[in-house]
């Protein structure tokens, strides 16, 4: 699996080379958020994953995406935040004994196992994807106790990560974001646009579909309090959660899993941002 270790690793060897990068902010247990900019020109696009812990292979890919960039002719200006929940991907990596004396209360939470390669939340219980201000609570998967996945926190931004996600989306004003998960090969848009900004928006996400070769998901399927579904409508800005990974493979997953998906489509924020320009949305 993907390390946090190794994503740190990942972000010293770019800024060696004259890459930008640097924090959002710090998770509940004190590991940093790295984000990585590689600039150009025009608006800015966020690429966010790792927010749930077990699928680690988002974070591989946006990293495997950076260096593509890096090393690629591209005109576009991106910043990717590449695990939102470094927490999370310690507990899977490292075990419960990382987190010192909350040691019994996360293996109560995972309900008596010490094998967390299934968790998906931050080391506090909470599912970050649930817990930004969008019909907070009102998911149709949303639980109140915490645990492994689907608890939503006490309010709306009760966590450190979301808070640090959303004031850095603030301050870089993003024109679009991407967020990756996994699994399943699914592309999610909607979360009650309409008008104008629903056209907008699923004609991103079927161009989308179309690089990828991934299903274009309509209607929300019930989720509420997830990243996208807060800047779709507190941003009013084209927000797509990509589903990387085909269904056949089983949590947790290879790393090989998004090997496929990375050859398809290595640099799909930069033809996302010129569809966008082509067609009049930035
Ligand atoms: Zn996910």
């Amino acid at each position: 699996m993907y390390t946090y270790g190794e994503l740190l690793d990942d972000v010293n060897y770019l800024s060696r080379f004259g890459v930008e990068t640097g924090c959002i902010g710090a998770s509940k247990f004190g590991r940093l958020i790295p984000f990585v900019h590689i600039e150009g020109g025009g608006k800015p696009v966020l690429v966010t994953a790792g927010i749930h812990a077990r699928e680690h292979v988002s974070s591989l890919f946006a990293v495997k995406q950076i260096y593509r960039f890096f090393s690629a002719r591209h005109t576009s200006d991106v910043w990717w935040v590449p695990m939102v929940n470094p927490d999370g991907n310690a507990l899977i990596a490292d075990g419960a004994e990382a987190f010192g004396f909350e040691k019994n209360r996360l293996i109560a939470l995972n309900g008596g196992s010490s094998n967390f390669s299934l968790w998906k939340a931050n080391a506090a219980g909470v599912d970050l994807n649930t817990n930004f201000d969008a019909e907070w609570g009102k998911g149709k998967m949303n639980s109140r106790a915490a645990g492994s996945e689907n608890y939503v926190g006490e309010r709306p931004f009760s966590e450190p990560e979301t808070i640090a996600l959303a004031e850095f989306t603030q301050k870089i004003k993003p024109c679009l974001t991407l967020s990756y998960h996994a699994k399943g090969h699914e592309i999610y848009y909607e979360f009650g646009q309409s008008g104008e900004a629903l056209e907008r928006d699923r004609r991103i996400a079927e161009y989308a579909a179309s690089l990828t070769g991934f299903s274009l998901i309509n209607g929300t399927r019930g989720s509420a309090g997830g990243y996208k579904d807060w800047c779709v409508s507190a941003l009013k800005i084209p927000s797509l959660t990509l589903e990387l990974a085909p269904d056949e493979f089983s949590h947790p997953l290879p790393d090989c899993s998004v090997a496929d998906d990375f050859e398809r489509e290595p640099m799909l924020p930069e033809k996302l941002y010129a569809f966008m320009v082509e067609n009049g949305y930035v």
